[in-house]
């Protein structure tokens, strides 16, 4: 999960980081209370999870409480790359005198982490890192040590910070790297790392990536998820434990294992070329116990989503066999029909596997007149596909 900068900001700021002081606005009237109180010369940035901020017009600064409503009124609405701005962070302003980069990443290649640190920061710093790698210093990090005082110190003699400002980046790199642990994060950037006037150095951007599998270990997290952002559908799978990812196509798809799901998702894409171009409206993968609570479950979110005009279900029968995953099959469309869900869409199911014979027995008893069996995988998808394709 991304984080928007003052939220990164404020998780900075929580493990002891030098950050400015700042608030978060929805509006050009909160921008003033939080210039005001803030006083003086203030920074108003866009807040979105995307990069580039500064050279689309997203950072601006202003004089007073007056001039920071004029800028919060420009920048809220902006469309930076495709992301409009809801939010503006307003925080108190620094005098940089250098910028510079400060990051830690997983390095999945290596199976490692890895810190980029350059003199070189600031708003050209991808431009830096192509026409002059050798400013950008790339510093592996053993997990098992982390950054004690003395990785740091390898750290800022790599990078070759100057020595006014040896100490303090050395710190910083060793508090960033208790928060990088702390919070399970798999990247904290900071760039600019800014010099002030002053000396001072201060962490003036907040790019944070938490690992969403370590999610049990920090009940806090929950309430940075963005809710404006996260799909319905996804949302209420997410609540049933479902596998569930929202696509934009037509053919809800159902399976039981994820492999099988991906290579349904490829079948189904194959067949609506020649179907009035349908695709796959949905990932589902609802695990190897395929019972019909579970099935009842995964077919409410499927047929549930408007785009979906037929469902293919595809099973495969391991340990749960196919009569178990028929009967799931029946009594779902049961159970939702008696829950007064609307169950008025074409459902095409291929039973194959343990006990498949037994599996397509049950259905075909039940007669369903939604339901419609088909025993191979690509037939199942034509006949699916040319379903969704009459349903538009
Ligand atoms: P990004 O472009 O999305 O990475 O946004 P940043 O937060 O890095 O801001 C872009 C640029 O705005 C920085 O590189 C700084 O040059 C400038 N900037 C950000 N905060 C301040 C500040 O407090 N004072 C001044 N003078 N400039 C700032
Ligand atoms: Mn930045």
């Amino acid at each position: 999960m991304d984080l928007y900068e003052y939220q990164g900001r404020e998780l900075f700021e929580r493990h002891g980081l030098p950050v400015l002081a700042g608030g978060v606005a929805t509006t050009p009237e909160e921008a003033r209370a939080i210039a005001d109180r803030l006083g003086g010369r203030v920074v108003v940035k866009a807040q979105v999870k995307v990069g580039g901020r500064g050279k689309a017009g997203g950072v601006k600064l202003a004089d007073n409480p007056e001039e920071a409503v004029a800028r919060a009124t420009d920048i809220l609405g902006m469309d930076i790359k495709g992301h409009t701005v809801h939010k503006v962070m307003i925080t108190v302003t620094a005098e940089i005198a250098e910028e510079y980069y400060l990051s830690y990443l997983l390095d999945r290649a290596n199976r490692t982490f890895l810190c980029i640190a350059s003199v070189a920061g600031g708003m050209d710093i991808e431009q830096v890192a192509a026409e002059t790698p050798e400013r950008v210093a790339k510093i592996a990090i053993d997990p098992n040590v982390g950054v004690d005082l003395d990785k740091a110190n390898e750290i800022v003699a790599t990078a070759k910070f100057p020595a006014a400002v040896a100490d303090q980046i050395a710190g910083i790199a060793v508090v960033l790297w208790r928060a990088f642990v702390a919070e399970d994060a798999t990247l904290v950037e900071v760039n600019p790392l800014a010099r002030t006037a002053k000396g001072d150095v201060l962490l003036l951007d907040a790019k944070v990536t938490l690992d969403e599998n370590a999610g049990f270990r920090h009940p806090d997290h929950e309430a940075l998820v963005d809710q404006g952002s996260v799909d319905p559908l996804e949302q209420r799978a997410k609540e049933k434990d479902l596998n569930y990812v929202k696509l934009d196509g037509e053919v809800g798809i159902i399976g039981n294992g994820a492999g099988l799901v991906m290579s349904t998702l490829d079948v189904v894409a194959y067949a609506g070329e020649r179907h009035g171009g349908v695709k796959p409206a949905n990932f589902l993968d609802i695990g190897g116990g395929a019972s019909a609570a579970v099935m009842a479950n995964g077919l409410e979110i499927v047929l549930s989503d408007p785009s979906v005009k037929s469902v293919f279900v595809n099973v495969f029968g391991g340990i749960t066999a196919c009569d178990e995953v028929a009967n799931g099959i029946v009594q779902a469309l049961a159970l939702l029909t008696e829950r007064g869900e609307q169950v008025d869409k074409p459902l095409v199911v291929r039973l194959d596997g343990n006990n498949a014979e037994a599996g397509r027995a049950i259905l075909d008893a039940a007669a369903n007149p939604l339901v419609q069996r088909v025993d191979t995988m690509d037939g199942a998808a034509e006949r699916a596909a040319e379903l969704a394709a009459a349903g538009v």
